[in-house]
């Protein structure tokens, strides 16, 4: 039997990986997706990604945004920071920024879902069960943080974990999120509602907690009850949040791998770099790399091999920066919100307030949060 021959192998059907292979099959090419054997069954993902202007543009020209089902995107409007002290508070909102929304809360399982519709109905994506051999010009590596492929290709992968844990769920509240998102920045712990429109529309949030380990194991251990009034203690006991799903947790670390591509292989999402989810970016990262990669594989040379390090190096040249520089923001600001001195949060508290005041700045850290290159 003679072997089909693509002309990208893609490895890993998470976000990332589904994104590339639809962008690339758009091209024309022909493209093989590939997932891991699935170990033990998983349950439905809690979590609901912040994502900026240009994923969701990413979304929508892969046609898989508007085929999201009703309730599972909203509108973020407004933006509330809060830190140690009352009178240290940073505002955004899409208004005074003179953007349409300032982010949008999607469903992590309703967007695998789409994603995965829409590979299956691609005409030049085929997906191969785990373990087939698979002959491509090009491999394309978004097999997550743990990846075994980078690992086999004995590349490092920097790692520093926090010793922290994120701990997701969906809330209803008492009254409606008004499309407003509200964090609290602090020692120890960061948290982070994101208003979302399921289970019950206008009422529910995300909730992304980030603690140090031991604390959220306590959380974890609480029943219902319990646990709900320490969520509404950490969240000043005013909005009435009621658990709406399962608690899910996820150890917190941040991680680059010291090569991004070679002779036939590039890697990209979480496979190349993983940060802390405290600004909710790590997706937004990969689907830029996504962009940038199908980008510049559109306007190779025509005579130039999908897998020629020269044509993959421009991918890496164009993603090294960003994501570095976004490491850089995340870590520094868990780094300082992590410390309890009185000095630190002093410092941090002032900055919150000049910030604040400082309308051009805001504006430059939205654009930059929204995925925009230029303000
Ligand atoms: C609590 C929390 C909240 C977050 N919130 C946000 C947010 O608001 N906004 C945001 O932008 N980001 C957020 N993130 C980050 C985001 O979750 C990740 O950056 C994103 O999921 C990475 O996607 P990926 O496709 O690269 O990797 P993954 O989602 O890990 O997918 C990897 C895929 O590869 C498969 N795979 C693994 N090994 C192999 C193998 N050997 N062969 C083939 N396939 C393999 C896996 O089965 C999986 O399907 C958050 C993260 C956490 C922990």
């Amino acid at each position: 039997m003679v072997m089909e021959r693509f002309d990208v192998h893609v490895r890993g059907s998470g976000i990332v990986g589904r994104s590339l292979a639809l962008s690339l099959a758009r091209q024309g090419l022909r493209v093989a997706l590939q997932d891991a054997a699935p170990t033990a069954p998983r349950g439905e993902d809690v979590r609901a990604y912040a994502l900026n202007a240009a994923s969701v543009g990413l979304l929508e020209s892969l046609r898989v945004w508007a085929a999201l089902p009703p309730g599972a995107a909203t509108p973020v409007y407004d933006m509330h920071v809060m830190g140690d002290a009352h009178d240290a508070t940073l505002d955004f909102s899409a208004y005074t920024q003179r953007v349409r929304e300032l982010a949008w809360i999607v469903d992590a399982a309703a967007l695998e879902a789409e994603l995965g519709n829409a590979v299956r109905f691609a005409p030049h994506v085929s997906e191969l069960p785990a373990g087939t051999e698979v002959q491509a010009s090009l491999l394309a590596v978004a097999e997550g943080k743990a990846s075994a492929t980078r690992e086999a290709f004995g590349i490092g992968f920097e790692r520093f974990d926090y010793g922290q844990t994120a701990i997701a769920a969906r809330l209803i509240a008492a009254e409606p999120h008004q499309g407003r998102a509200l964090q609290w920045f602090r020692s120890p712990d960061v948290l982070a509602l994101l208003p979302f429109d399921r289970p019950q529309a206008t009422r529910s949030y995300a909730l992304v907690w980030s603690l140090p380990s031991a604390r959220a194991q306590e959380l974890l251990a609480l029943e219902t009850p319990a646990f709900e009034q320490a969520l509404n203690e950490a969240c000043g006991g005013a909005i009435g949040l009621a658990l709406a799903s399962e608690r899910a947790a996820w150890p917190l670390s941040q991680a680059r791998a010291d090569r991004w591509c070679g002779p036939g292989w590039v890697l990209l999402g979480d496979a190349a770099h993983v940060v802390h989810p405290l600004a909710g970016q790590g997706l937004n990262l990969g689907l830029a790399d996504v962009a940038a990669l199908a980008d510049v594989i559109e306007h190779r040379e025509p005579w130039r091999d999908l897998g020629d390090p020269k044509l993959l190096r421009r991918y890496v040249r164009e993603r090294a920066a960003p994501t570095a520089a976004m490491g850089r923001v995340t870590d520094g600001l868990q780094r300082l919100f992590a410390l309890d001195a009185p000095l630190a949060r002093e410092v941090r508290n002032r900055g919150m307030s000049l910030v604040d005041a400082a309308t051009p700045l805001k504006r430059w850290l939205t654009s930059r949060a929204l995925g925009q290159r230029r303000a």
